[in-house]
């Protein structure tokens, strides 16, 4: 039984199918693993009598004869995602025993798929962050050196997948926040299109940025629960887009036209920006992302050089658009429908004050302050308006880049993952963190992190592939190659493997 939490969601599958082990006992092993491994700080909530009550309807289902894929898989769920069976919180006071009246869509797809829910995970409040450490529920520690931070914001997510809590979980991303944490604790995470999964439920951060995606061990392993997430939401997310849904799994091993057996990838070109392998880029994380380009080449893909020359804009531009986006969404959050409200006050101002001065934490008044700085008269024009300009010039310099490649290479993020503490009272060294991932999403694009190898400390690394749109299917074929013949994904931190 002591090998149960190795095994992927692709295994677990077969496990189950087999009948070699019932969702009854592999949900009550990982719950006593979470048990165990509390002081990790991934887990907000650990629903044990739900999670069983789930496993014994999907063992029964399985006995009437079902085999969906993920039919009795336990999985956990980012606490920015809404459960009417659990609290959410966001990672934020202002929500401390928040409960939803409804499921969000992506949480109820997974469930309808027969995946079995063990419980919430940590997170940046509101998802605001790159290390975890802005959850009002503690820092979450990294598996692979409790002393650093797990990335962020879905830090627990990460967390909880590279300790082998959970076999996978779902995540959010607006500027990175799936595909860093996933770098930093050398596991796999895809952020897919956005639109592709509804975001209704989610808690919004900001909208026309924030997008769902799982986080797992293996591209195999996104791609089935990535098949259970996305669809069309139409009626209930004015985003979410209109294609239908499919198999990803499908196309994993698809040949490429004019690929062979032992060259996969033969005729995929692998656009490599200039802008993502410049200063900055520390020489562990580069060495690494490296020679996994190199193992792309013998899979018989091309590397090709590209620019994406508004690159650092990026940064710029993102800390003005989710801030501004961020600021009209939280102000929800007034002491009146949801969450927290302040014990005294002396009348409805009053009450607005402080009940956000005390919900709220420094990073998240940071961003409504910035957010309603650039929104406000007099300043729109010269940052909000200016921002959106530039933020199309980004999505075209990709146009321009897909057309000399099929994919883009590069880094997930500068460096290795930082100690606790090192960034906690820096935001903008939080922000600069940030540089390789938010281009993509202020594009919408597909994006994803896979294991590559380790650099400084024996921190994993991960290389990050980004497709164009709707190319989901390119990108965990390619990930999913890349990890036939490498095995950084197998790889776990040494104390929580066996
Ligand atoms: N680190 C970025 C931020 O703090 C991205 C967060 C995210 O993708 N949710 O905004």
């Amino acid at each position: 039984m002591s090998v149960i939490h190795e095994w992927s969601v692709a295994e677990l599958s077969r496990q189950l199918r087999a009948k070699a082990v019932s969702s009854v006992e592999v949900v009550q092993h990982l719950l006593s693993r979470a048990q165990t491994h509390a002081a990790l700080g991934s887990f907000l909530h650990l629903d044990s009598d739900g999670a069983l009550m789930q496993a014994k309807a999907a063992d029964a289902q399985r006995s009437a004869g079902e085999s969906r894929p993920l039919l009795g898989v336990p999985i956990a769920h980012k606490d920015v995602f809404v459960t009417r069976d659990m609290p959410t919180t966001a990672g934020s006071k202002m929500l401390a025993g928040y409960q939803s009246p409804f499921t969000a869509t992506v949480v109820q797809h997974l469930s309808d798929a027969g995946a079995v829910s063990l419980g919430k995970l940590n997170c940046d409040e509101f998802a605001m962050g790159s290390g975890n450490e802005n959850s009002a529920y503690g820092a979450v520690k990294n598996p692979w050196d409790t002393r650093r931070v797990p990335g962020g914001s879905s830090g627990g997510s990460a967390a909880a997948v590279a300790a082998r809590l959970v076999p996978a979980a779902t995540g959010t991303d607006t500027g990175g926040s799936i595909r860093q944490p996933a770098a930093f604790c050398g596991i796999t995470g895809i952020k897919p299109t956005y639109g592709l999964c509804s975001r209704y439920g989610m808690v919004a951060f900001a909208s026309s940025l924030d997008q769902a995606g799982p986080m797992a061990r293996t591209a195999e392993d996104c791609a089935l629960l990535l098949s259970a997430m996305a669809g069309p939401d139409l009626d209930r997310d004015a985003t979410s887009l209109d294609v239908p849904k499919r198999d990803f799994t499908l196309t994993l091993d698809q040949p490429r036209v004019g690929a062979t057996a032992d060259k996969p990838l033969k005729g995929l070109r692998v656009g490599l920006p200039k802008e993502f392998f410049g200063a900055g880029l520390s020489t562990d994380v580069n060495a690494a992302v490296q020679a996994a380009l190199q193992q792309l080449t013998e899979l018989g893909a091309t590397l090709v050089d590209i620019s994406l020359p508004r690159t650092a804009l990026s940064i710029p531009v993102y800390y003005i658009i989710a801030p501004a986006e961020a600021s009209s969404n939280l102000s929800r959050f007034d002491g009146v429908r949801y969450g927290h409200r302040a014990a005294h006050y002396s009348d409805l101002i009053d009450m607005y004050q402080k009940t956000r001065t005390e919900g709220f934490g420094d990073e998240v008044k940071r961003r409504i302050l910035i957010g309603t700085y650039v929104l406000s008269h007099g300043y729109y024009d010269a940052y909000y308006l200016q921002a959106q300009k530039i933020r199309r010039l980004i999505a075209n310099d990709f146009q321009a880049a897909f057309q000399q490649c099929d994919v883009i290479a590069g880094p997930v993020a500068p460096t290795v993952a930082w100690h606790l503490g090192d960034k906690a009272n820096d935001p903008v060294a939080n922000y600069l963190a940030d540089i390789f991932t938010l281009s993509t999403s202020l594009a919408g694009l597909p994006g994803m992190s896979l294991p590559a190898g380790f650099g400084e400390g024996g921190m994993p690394v991960g290389l990050q592939l980004v497709g164009n749109y709707l190319k989901e299917d390119e990108l965990l074929h390619t990930a999913h190659q890349f990890q036939q013949i490498t095995s950084w994904h197998n790889a776990g931190p040494k104390e929580f493997v066996l």
